[in-house]
């Protein structure tokens, strides 16, 4: 697709993510190129060089991770603070970090 706009992408991102299937080609050590011509089936498919965008953008969010923290359920969160005093989450798709300390995760818990 080579008058693909950045929404373009984004959209095509959007789709693999919802089908889940990228963390199976990440898996499979595929790199992100190799990715985007599975997805769009065109074999021409150039990485923009100036592009400072990654071809796949991660949606996850601190916010997100909050949420799958209040999820693992009240107990669970106590029993966090209580051993470990703080929460280190990795994305399994981007693989970035967010660290939660104590205040935080007790702030969780009132919620
Ligand atoms: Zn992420």
């Amino acid at each position: 697709m080579p008058d693909a706009t950045n929404e373009d992408i984004l959209n095509v991102e959007k789709g693999i993510f919802e089908a889940g299937a990228i963390s199976k080609m990440l898996d499979e050590k595929l790199s992100l190129l190799d990715i985007a011509k599975k997805v769009t089936g065109d074999k021409n498919i150039k990485v923009i060089e100036d592009c400072k965008i990654p071809v796949y953008k991660c949606d996850c969010s601190k916010e997100k991770m909050e949420n799958a923290l209040i999820a693992i359920g009240k107990t669970e969160l106590e029993k966090i603070i209580k051993e470990d005093g703080k929460a280190e989450l990795v994305c399994h798709f981007c693989n970035k970090k967010y660290e939660f300390n104590k205040e935080e995760l007790e702030k969780l818990l009132e919620r």
